[in-house]
């Protein structure tokens, strides 16, 4: 009897700290895990792997890890309870939202499109009928389960619709506002049936200045718009004309977004190259200017003005631009007054184009654009791709996916 005592006396603790040995090993290979599965993110370096003291509390354990090189904090919780979410925090030492993504899932916080078009059925036969193309191209399909399949593809968690070249002014005030209304009212239902997954920029009826006023004014209130979509110019008169001004004054007091999309230039296009290729580039750029020139951006400064398609010719050709542009003549206060605008990435993200927008932008001014479905789902996705692959720091990569987006239209942003 005693011998037995005795070999139970010796054997247990052993067993014991075996039994510790196995829980803590287990601990250990979920906190390499969460590593790995930083790594693999690209949050973190794997030299930047190791751990630092950690917190514990009866919900989760705590694992910082730090990220020298890319300036960020890596909060990895450990869930203690069963069904709890294992969980990585992405943590900046700025003042850029905090991201929370689930381990095993796909990251839930994805882009946010801010060129992401809608074309209602009733406006698309509208336009087929009078034989419009949209700048040389057939009018696109367009359909919900369209959208949402290329924002799958692209992971876009937010698209922000506008109607795309020609808007609804096609030379009569009265159908213009009555067009007005129908898109509005068919976008923001889409809108309201996909909680957080659209927004939508309100189509207004320039050069008709009385019914746009009229109509931002219903789309804002009513229909609660994220920002107006307005053609860099229609039949000849630019954006930036004094004509246009009391649109604007009402813009500005609302701090409206205002989302700038060419359309064809006001002359006649050049045989076999459809405007889309280089016409709607220059016709961003000459809005642009114009708008620049008549010290729009800082008369109208609470109005956030985002560019097509990087701004057309705006980044590359900036520096023989900006004296035009400036009050004084200098190329200082020009390249100052064009870099107030925001761009997006619109069919821009390319190795050819990047660089000239990364140097010109302002970092906070860069929003993510797909074009989609003028730009059809393949040639969407080739162009998130390059952008996807070009080497970003991930500060930029989030402003540019996500984190710009969400200063512009703070109800997106992440809570
Ligand atoms: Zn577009």
């Amino acid at each position: 009897m005693e011998i037995v005592a005795l070999g139970v006396l010796f054997a247990v603790p052993p067993l014991i700290v075996i039994f510790v040995l196995i829980l803590r090993h287990g601990r250990g290979n979920l906190r390499n895990d969460l590593a790995s599965e930083a790594v693999d993110r690209g949050y973190l370096h794997q030299q930047d792997r190791r751990r630092k003291p950690s917190t514990q509390s009866h919900h989760y354990s705590e694992y910082f890890y730090h990220s020298h090189q890319r300036g960020c904090h890596i909060l990895s919780l450990t869930p203690r309870r069963k069904n709890a979410d294992r969980q990585l925090i992405k943590l900046y030492p700025d003042d850029l939202p905090i991201l929370v993504h689930p381990v095993q899932e796909k990251p839930m916080l994805g882009k946010i499109d801010t060129h992401h078009h809608i074309v209602p059925p009733a406006y698309a036969a509208w336009l087929e009928q009078r034989g419009i193309t949209a700048g040389g191209l057939a009018i696109p399909k367009w359909s919900v389960e369209g959208a949402l399949d290329v924002m799958a593809a692209e992971d876009t968690a937010t698209g922000i619709f506008s109607v795309s070249t020609p808007g609804v002014h096609l030379g009569d005030d009265v159908e213009a506002r009555e067009k007005a209304r129908e898109v509005n009212e068919f976008t923001a239902d889409v809108v309201a049936k996909h909680p957080g997954r659209f927004g939508f920029f309100a189509t207004l009826t320039l050069p008709d200045v009385d019914g746009a006023i009229a109509e931002a004014k219903y789309a804002f209130d009513a229909l609660k718009a994220d920002g107006v979509v307005l053609i860099s110019s229609v039949r000849g008169t630019y954006l930036g004309d004094e004509s246009w001004a009391p649109l604007f004054e009402e813009l500005d007091r609302r701090h409206a977004v205002v989302f700038i999309h060419p359309g064809d230039l006001p002359c006649a296009p050049v045989p076999g190259i459809p405007p889309y290729a280089a016409d709607f580039l220059l016709d961003t750029t000459r809005a642009a200017i114009n708008i620049a020139k008549a010290g729009w951006l800082e008369r109208f400064s609470n109005v956030k003005f985002i560019l097509s398609h990087a701004g057309g010719f705006i980044p590359y050709a900036a520096q023989r631009i900006a004296h035009v542009v400036a009050a004084d003549n200098t190329n200082e206060a020009g390249i100052a007054r064009l870099r107030r605008f925001y761009f997006d990435t619109a069919l821009s993200s390319s190795p050819f184009a990047l660089p000239a927008l990364l140097a010109f932008a302002d970092p906070s001014h860069i929003t993510f654009g797909s074009d989609w479905p003028y730009a059809n789902k393949d040639r969407s996705v080739d162009f998130t791709k390059l952008l996807e692959s070009y080497p970003l720091t991930e500060t930029q990569r989030h402003a540019i996916y996500r984190g710009n987006a969400e200063k512009l239209f703070p109800r997106l942003a992440a809570a």
